[in-house]
């Protein structure tokens, strides 16, 4: 396996290429050289074998021209020629013959042929030379399995055929000599391989080394590590590749972080929003929620899933697509009740789609807003202006029926007549209270009412009070008492403003309070910078189920009691926004049939003789 990998590998494929190039060149050049080499060695032995008999026909002319007149010219030139053939020309593992004209062997060279002397030499080269042909050349294999050239030669006489030479050579020097020089080019091939191989390892190790380089940076670079640079090595492709390779990595790294750091801001937009924020795929997926978002919609708490948004927000996908047709498509959800503030959450949701150019809707954003202290004030302003029209419309309806009276002849008769006025007087008197005391209310409200704070004598304030309503308790024989803790002479408070809940707090005891009734005003602290007043009756109580609104606007226990009363039913709110504006609190404590204990706190702080 290791094996098919490497040479799966830039590296073996070059080293591959390297070899095979090499031994192509090697076995052409081999090739054309042997082959030129074994012509050129062959011609060259066959014309050394040529003119070695062309010789030898010269010498041998004179021994086979028969001399009428010399009768042992026979006898010499035989010996002659035995002379001519052995020791003239030397031709090794070979054989010359001479022939006479008509083709018998008179002498061989080679001792072991000395039988064939006498004998007709009958091969086609012999033939041919006897014909007078000079070019008689021919190749054979003997039984020693040795290559031969044989060469015949005419000896001429003038024009006459008188004899001819044979010449066998070996060729084995010569085949020899080839294979030595083919050796020579198999041995050369292989220690220009083994070269080529150790060459090609170390030009491809320096072509797959740096690529190797770039793979593992292009890994590390995968893996989120943008700090290695690939060693840039010399200006060629590679090198070029590995710059273009940091350039990239550095591009990427930048893109990367800038996408990052949006991201991050995009998060942190996110997670301190004041509205949540929940985005979906098409298929209503949730792939973002923001912490908001969780909060509003307890996610952890109700143990919801927050992976589908039909789930979430419980409403159906057609209905979220049926909202976002409209302009401004929102709707409002009430998610049951605030397990901590008792209370029931109204969220508004919106809804937007995302679109996606070709692609139609990839996903929708639903922003959600808790809009409950809105709606809650929403609805006490409705309540408020309804509550306002009522007050009016009473005396307004009775003051109207009085006056139609007086008209319809009730002026006639001046007591009936005196009587309605005197009703028609109470009602506006009772309006132009009410229309006082909203009047109050909106300046406290709206932080207009400046608070004049002085220094204030506590003994004097209480004292003045129970005075001011010296006449009525007297009437109704209500014992009135003050007590005030020690310590507490001086108090910075708005003397006007202060009266004013005194006074209310007052009326309303004397008014619920039974004649022979007992009312306590008390003065002591509540805590290093606080004072605490009260005033307490043995009136007829409050219900507990009305204790919860007994300082909302118009609130009151028994409607038809309180206005007989000349109530406006804003006496206690007015009292606690005051009282707020000190700095201060106000609570109520009733028992039905017992008695009413309100008490107020306000600082002792001096934060200036004048605040909002
Ligand atoms: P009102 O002008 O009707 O007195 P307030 O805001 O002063 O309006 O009081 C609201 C309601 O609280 C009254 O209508 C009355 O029913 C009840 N209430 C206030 N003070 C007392 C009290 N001391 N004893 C019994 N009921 C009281």
């Amino acid at each position: 396996m290791k094996w098919v990998r490497f040479f799966r590998t830039i590296q073996a494929k070059l080293i591959i290429i390297y070899v095979l190039l090499i031994l192509i060149a090697m076995q052409l050049i081999g090739v054309y050289f042997v082959s030129v080499m074994k012509n050129s060695l062959t011609s060259g032995f066959t014309r050394d074998l040529n003119s070695k008999g062309e010789m030898l026909s010269i010498y041998a002319v004179r021994y086979l021209t028969p001399k009428v007149d010399d009768q042992t010219s026979d006898a010499l030139s035989i010996e002659g020629l035995n002379d001519l053939v052995r020791d003239l020309i030397n031709i090794n593992d070979g054989e010359i013959q001479v022939l006479d004209a008509s083709g018998k062997v008179l002498t061989t060279s080679l001792q072991a042929h000395q039988a064939y002397i006498g004998r007709k030499n009958t091969q086609t080269v012999v033939s041919r030379a006897l014909q007078g042909i000079r070019d008689n050349e021919d190749e054979m294999i003997d039984e020693n399995r040795v290559r031969k050239k044989i060469v015949a030669k005419p000896v001429m006489n003038g024009t006459k055929v008188v004899g001819a030479i044979y010449i066998v050579a070996s060729m084995k020097e010569l085949y020899d000599t080839i294979e030595r020089i083919n050796n020579i080019f198999v041995s050369g091939t292989l220690i220009a391989l083994g070269l080529t191989a150790l060459l090609g390892i170390i030009l491809a190790h320096t072509i797959t080394s740096p690529i190797k380089e770039i793979t593992k940076h292009a890994t590390d670079v995968a893996e989120g590590n943008f700090e290695l640079r690939s060693p840039v090595m010399g200006n060629d492709e590679i090198g070029q590749l590995s710059e273009a390779f940091n350039y990239m990595t550095q591009r990427l790294h930048h893109a990367l972080s800038l996408h990052e750091e949006e991201k991050e801001k995009l998060q942190s937009v996110l997670t301190n929003m004041s509205d949540g924020v929940l985005a979906t795929d098409e298929q209503g997926h949730i792939i973002v929620m923001n912490r908001r978002a969780k909060e509003m919609l307890r996610v952890e708490e109700r143990g919801a899933t927050d992976q589908d948004i039909t789930e979430l927000l419980g409403i159906s996908m057609q209905h979220i697509n049926t909202l976002e047709q409209e302009a401004r498509p929102s709707m409002l959800m009430k998610l049951g009740l605030d397990q901590e503030q008792e209370q029931e959450v109204i969220l508004r949701v919106m809804f937007s789609t995302i679109h996606r150019r070709g692609e139609g809707v990839t996903g929708i954003i639903v922003v959600l807003q808790d809009v409950t202290e809105q709606e809650k004030l929403e609805q006490s302003r409705r309540e408020f202006v309804a509550n306002v029209s009522h007050e009016l419309r009473t005396p307004l309806t009775t003051i109207k029926s009085y006056v139609e009276a007086l008209d319809d002849g009730a002026l006639e008769e001046p007591q009936l007549a005196g009587r309605f006025v005197g009703v028609i007087r109470n009602e506006t008197e009772r309006m132009i209270r009410l229309v006082t005391d909203l009047l109050h209310l909106s300046r406290l409200d709206s932080k207009q009412a400046i608070l004049r704070k002085k220094p204030t004598n506590m003994v004097e304030m209480l004292e003045e009070v129970a005075d001011r309503f010296s006449f009525q308790m007297k009437q109704r024989r209500i014992k009135p008492s003050i007590f005030i803790a020690n310590g507490i002479e001086q108090v910075v408070l708005d003397r006007d403003q202060i009266d004013q809940v005194l006074d209310n707090l007052m009326s309303n005891a004397i008014k619920y309070t039974p004649d022979g009734g007992v009312i306590e005003l008390e003065a002591h602290k509540a805590g290093a910078d606080r004072i605490a007043i009260s005033i307490k009756d043995t009136g007829m109580g409050i219900p507990k189920k009305d204790l919860d609104r007994i300082f909302d606007r118009f609130y009151r226990v028994d409607k038809a009691r309180s206005r007989s009363m000349g109530g406006t039913g804003l006496g206690l709110s007015i009292a606690r926004e005051i009282v707020k504006a000190h700095g201060g609190t106000i609570n109520l404590e009733s028992e039905l049939g017992v008695g009413t204990k309100v008490t107020f706190t306000i600082s002792t702080l001096d934060e200036g003789s004048e605040a909002s």
